[in-house]
């Protein structure tokens, strides 16, 4: 009978396994692919935490523990009046002109009884003085037939006079009657992006933005410590930020210390 012979086929090899290296020697050598490019990080700058926000308010009340308003006024409405002439021109500016036309007529019956002609007189050194003589008077006029002849306490009302919109009525609002209101002017509206405090391409957006981080306590003059620090510390060319308060968090990637 014939011996049935097993092949040995399926036995596992003693012959370690050549290097795929080795095997393919002499095969054409394939191309790595790129590497995935990495996700570039995001420009945007960590947010302030509530803690650092009250640090930087209180080293601002700190320093200056009543900060005032710069445009000289005599009552709510000769505010009113400065805030409206203000508009693209300088408080100093301002200051010099209505220091004499306040002297004369600091209500609205006594600015309606002055007229136009003699208010464009007393303004003509500040820029638009045409127009602004004309609102003066146009606000004057409202004030008396709508209001009594005060200044009103709402922002909406306020909205509604001649030459007054949002900022103006904020500034009203803030100085006259003391209300929490954020005014954001050329300065606010520097210092609110360049810190990251609150960061917007509107004047609008930095308010709200301002009024959701800063704490209620520090409201009342949240808006002149930030207008002061921006016109004389966190200039817009050349920022002092070696002798600013808040310059260890200030999130701006180009301040210089
Ligand atoms: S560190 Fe410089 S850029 Fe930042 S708030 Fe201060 S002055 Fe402005």
């Amino acid at each position: 009978m014939a011996k049935i012979i097993r092949s040995n086929s399926t036995k596992k090899s003693s012959v370690p396994a050549v290097p795929k290296k080795v095997a393919n020697k002499g095969a054409k050598k394939t191309v790595k692919a790129a590497p995935k490019p990495v996700a570039k990080k995001s420009a945007k700058p960590r947010p302030w935490s509530a803690a650092e926000v009250y640090e930087a308010f209180s080293r601002f009340r700190n320093a200056n523990p009543e900060p005032k308003g710069e445009l000289e006024h005599l009552n709510p409405y000769t505010l009113l009046v400065a805030v409206v002439l203000s508009a693209q021109a300088t408080d100093a500016g301002v200051n010099k002109a209505t220091r004499a036309l306040f002297t004369v007529a600091d209500t609205p019956t006594k600015m309606l009884e002055l007229g136009e002609e003699k208010v464009r007189e007393y303004i003509k050194t500040i820029g638009l003085y045409r127009n602004k003589a004309k609102n003066v008077i146009a606000l004057s006029e409202k004030l008396i037939a709508e209001f009594g002849g005060e200044v009103p306490r709402t922002r909406a009302e306020i909205e509604t006079l001649p030459g007054a919109g949002r900022k103006t009525a904020n500034v009203v609002l803030n100085m006259a009657y003391g209300e929490h209101t954020m005014a954001v002017d050329t300065h606010v509206f520097r210092v609110g992006n360049r810190t990251g405090l609150a960061a917007g391409n509107t004047p609008l957006e930095v308010e709200l933005g301002l009024e959701k981080v800063i704490p209620s306590e520090f409201m009342l003059h949240a808006h002149h410590w930030l207008i002061l620090h921006g016109r004389y510390t966190c200039l817009a060319r050349k920022p002092r930020c070696e002798v600013c308060l808040i310059n260890d968090l200030c999130r701006w990637p180009e301040k210089t210390v």
